[in-house]
């Protein structure tokens, strides 16, 4: 297959007015078509239930962006039937026919761009920006799994001894549940989806409650790139209804999730028990919360410093598992630090998403936004409010960017996953005390240090733990292939999407030895 070096898709400058154009006149194609009715995939066959659910816009509380049928359970095994059905034929398939689908599929996506961008403005409450770098990491998945899985099937490398012909093969493992999030829909979406099956697995894939129409637009490029039906079976519907219900199916044979600490306790809980009639133990792939600081030395920039923490902070209002929730300052550069984060943070501007420039969009739904202005509350009593403190004005789940100095390490605010645009400032004694802060809670997703001293830069390489430790920059952003993505500890199971590794999470190796 001949494929050129996998290299991440580049982001658009808006500032550039051909750029800006295509991306207005995107969002006003996706607008004309918001409101309309999406099927489950079962088998290809797609099924329109009764029971619906609405999509809205979380920018606008009052604009559907689309209406998605629901299964039930019945639904669901049915789901299940049709992915285990089609197992038999996909895993037969070779992988470089199956590489081939997400090459293609990335390629229809990038022709597409700005559309799905414009899709993921409306439903998940991305701005421009945010969308943007979205539909790249989509594509950038399926680049890059589609050239690993090739990769995977080529001859392993193996000690060879005398008499004896040995062969590694990767295998695929089943049927897997794909459970993906809300706030990266289109790429961890597409990421976890497309890994699963290029490697010979089929899927039941259940969208993220909040963004089931981006899902559903996923799955119809899957179709027109030539994907066989039944391999990838699209089954929106509630986590109480078929979520444990498919997680608990003794012929699902793993399960990836993304998403919050709490549900993906529950799914490891859950498929650990062997369900009677099933012979396999369930694999669990989980990406989880994070808890994420960003550690200010003495003696750096301190403007510079603020800004990764400003950035890190309250890209997509603090809805990534990356972003920086905590900024950790040492005592001699704390407050010139706070005051140029305060500076930066202030004029951020808070409004509907698909508005040109808009810095920080809405947060996702009303859970999220009762669940963040709660944190509020509470970090009021925990802290110095410096910036925002409460909900912004709008038809949406608009909440301002805040910053809150002088938190104590141990606080709520400091150690409980928020999700969204609030900021704890917490104050270090020294370096090395810093660092102990940094480590102090359940999680350890990403983490930064700005720092000019080697020694010290040494010492959080050593003893920082977190899957993606950033020094001198900004803690969110991973580019696929670039910086594998993956947590410690209640982060997940560091699987590092992205990564080179990531694929083998999806097969079962055999080894066979033919002694000659
Ligand atoms: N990979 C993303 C980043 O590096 C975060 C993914 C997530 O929030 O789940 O910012």
């Amino acid at each position: 297959m001949a494929v050129k070096t996998y290299n991440p898709e580049p982001f658009m400058d808006f500032s550039h007015p051909e750029i800006r154009e295509q991306m207005l006149t995107a969002l006003k194609k996706v607008e004309a078509e918001l409101g309309r009715d999406y099927p489950l995939v079962i088998g290809g066959e797609k099924i329109t239930t009764a029971d619906r659910s609405t999509s809205i816009n979380p920018s606008n509380k009052d604009q559907v962006i689309g209406v998605v049928s629901k299964a039930d359970q019945a639904l669901a095994e049915q789901a299940m039937q049709s992915a285990l059905k089609t197992y038999d034929m996909w895993k037969e398939v070779a992988p470089k026919e199956r590489a081939r689908v997400l090459l293609r599929a990335a390629a229809i996506m990038r022709r597409r761009k700005y559309e799905f961008s414009a899709w993921l403005v409306y439903e998940s409450g991305k701005n421009w920006g945010e969308a943007d770098a979205d539909t790249a990491e989509a594509i950038d998945f399926l680049e890059f799994y589609a050239r690993e899985a090739v990769r995977l099937s080529e001859e392993q490398n193996l000690t060879r001894v005398d008499g004896e012909d040995n062969e590694l093969t990767y295998l695929p493992l089943g049927v897997g549940i794909v459970i993906p999030p809300w706030n990266f829909p289109l790429a961890i979406m597409a990421g976890m989806t497309s890994a699963a099956i290029v490697t010979g697995n089929t899927v039941v894939l259940k969208p993220a409650t909040p963004t089931p129409v981006i899902a559903a637009k996923f799955v119809e490029l899957l179709e027109e790139a030539g994907l066989p039906g039944g391999v990838v079976n699209f089954c929106n519907g509630a986590g109480s209804v078929i979520g444990d219900y498919l997680v608990d199916h003794p012929k699902t044979r793993f399960i990836s999730f993304t998403g919050s600490k709490e549900v993906g306790v529950r799914i490891y809980e859950r498929a650990a028990k062997v369900q009677k009639g099933q012979i396999w133990l369930k694999r669990v792939i989980a990406e989880m919360g994070g808890k994420d600081a960003l550690v200010v030395d003495q003696g750096v920039d301190a403007r510079e410093a603020a800004q990764a923490i400003v950035t890190s902070a309250f890209g997509f209002s603090g809805q990534k598992c990356s972003a920086c929730s905590r900024a950790i300052i040492h005592q001699d550069i704390y407050d010139e630090v706070v005051a140029h984060v305060v500076e930066l943070a202030k004029p951020l501007t808070v409004g509907p998403s698909h508005e040109e420039g808009v810095n920080l969009g809405p947060v996702v739904d009303e859970a999220a936004y009762k669940n963040i202005l709660n944190y509020i509350e509470i970090g009021k009593g925990e802290g110095r409010v410096l910036v925002g403190g409460g909900k912004a004005e709008g038809n949406g789940f608009f909440i301002q960017p805040t910053v809150i100095a002088d938190v104590d390490r141990n606080a709520r605010i400091a150690q409980e996953e928020i999700f969204g645009p609030v900021l704890a400032i917490i104050k270090a004694n020294d370096f090395d005390d810093a660092l102990e802060i940094a480590n102090s809670t359940e999680f350890g997703l990403t983490g930064g240090v700005y720092s000019n001293n080697r020694f010290h830069l040494k010492k959080a390489r050593d003893n920082f733990h977190v899957g993606n430790l950033y020094f001198n920059r900004k803690i969110t952003g991973a580019l696929v292939g670039v910086q594998p993505f993956g947590g410690f500890n209640m982060s997940g199971t560091d699987s590092k999407a992205g990564g080179y590794d990531y694929l083998l999470q999806f097969t079962q190796a055999k080894c066979v030895v033919e002694r000659f």
